[in-house]
């Protein structure tokens, strides 16, 4: 089980004490606005004038008892009238500080919500590697204390080990490398400039005619000479993870063939294979990290961290590429990359 339990204590404490933040400068707005009429209204209240100025001392009839008591009771009515105004802005305080905190909390929570995404994913991410680092350990540590264990090792047997350890030092290497590539990726700006799909394709397919020899895999390509605005390394990169599949899945002596499709100003780059194919349930997940199609129902255990098209995603998400795939099991797989917003020109 992963423990996420120290990234969710850390973003509860941010996010109560971004709550808090914004609660005290709700707080602090409500306290000055309630001062300002309070003592607005007690001004007002105070300067109302008193009975005498109203005249009704010169009337001679009203005696200078009953004036001095209606003083009283105007005095009496100003008082009750500045205490309800004071009780009225303490419930409105309170009602600031219940109603402004539930506010200010789910603000709180929406301002993190991205940072919240951000640390949990690369704990997910931490605790991904880790594990599939664990695995190729483990083999390379039994195999040794096996061997080590041994009273009389053959030169032989002694060869074996060692060629066992090369083998996961391998994965292990192609892992890190998988790794480092992820993480470059969000730090590296994509450098455009104008190439030809021709050029691009033919690097790629250079980079991987040797995997696909020794699995007697003939690679074709059939793509026009059409002239795309991209960064080109990223684009042979792209091209060399979805050309890397589909030789790793498909079968010996079958074809894989690169083709492209030009619709008006859209533009797509197509690579078909005769493999295994992914199942719709299957395809919902490829491009998440770690993802790997269960080989068990498959004749094929093939290496690989499923981390290809995550990478092979996040470069197309950088380039403004989408990448599309249409796949039945047993009938091949077809991942198109598509250009948008790219100036397209053909040479
Ligand atoms: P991996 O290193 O396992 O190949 P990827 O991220 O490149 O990782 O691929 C994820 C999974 O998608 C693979 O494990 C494989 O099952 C499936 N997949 C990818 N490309 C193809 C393909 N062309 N044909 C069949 N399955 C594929």
């Amino acid at each position: 089980m992963t423990d996420y339990s120290l990234p969710t204590k850390i973003m509860r404490s941010t996010v109560l004490k971004l709550t808090l933040t914004y609660l005290s400068i709700m707080m602090i707005m409500s306290l000055i606005f309630s001062f300002v009429i309070y003592r607005t209204s007690v001004i007002q209240l105070r300067k109302q004038p008193p009975v005498r100025s109203l005249g009704l001392g010169r009337i001679k009839e009203v005696p200078k008892q009953k004036l001095d008591e209606l003083e009283d009771v105007f005095a009496k009515q100003a008082r009750e009238v500045e205490q309800q105004i004071f009780v009225r802005l303490v419930w409105l305080n309170i009602f600031v500080v219940i109603g402004g905190g539930i506010i200010s909390y789910v603000l709180a929570r929406k301002t993190l919500a991205p940072i919240e995404y951000a640390i949990e994913s690369q704990t997910r991410f931490v605790s991904d590697a880790s594990h599939e680092l664990r695995t190729p350990l483990t083999v390379i540590q039994t195999m040794n204390e096996v061997a080590l264990r041994q009273p009389k090792l053959s030169v032989s047997e002694a060869k074996d080990v060692i060629k066992q350890n090369v083998e996961e030092a391998a994965k292990l290497r192609i892992l890190s490398d998988n790794l480092l590539g992820l993480l470059k990726q969000n730090s590296t700006n994509p450098k455009i400039s104008e190439f030809s799909v021709i050029d691009a394709v033919d690097e790629a397919i250079s980079q991987v005619s040797v995997m696909a020899q020794k699995s007697s895999i003939s690679l074709q390509s059939t793509v026009d000479s059409t002239i795309i605005s991209s960064d080109k390394t990223l684009i042979v990169q792209l091209l060399v993870i979805l050309l890397d599949n589909a030789i790793k899945y498909s079968p010996e002596n079958s074809s894989v063939t690169v083709s492209s499709q030009r619709r008006g100003e859209k533009y797509a780059i197509e690579i078909q294979d005769n493999g295994v194919g992914i199942s719709p349930r299957d395809q919902a997940h490829i491009f998440d990290r770690f993802y790997r199609v269960d080989q068990s129902r498959g004749k094929t255990h093939k290496n690989g961290y499923g981390l290809g098209l995550s990478i092979a995603k996040r470069l197309a998400d950088q380039l403004d590429v989408e990448i599309k795939l249409k796949s039945s099991p047993n009938k091949g797989s077809k991942f198109s990359l598509h250009f948008k917003g790219v100036k397209q020109t053909t040479s």
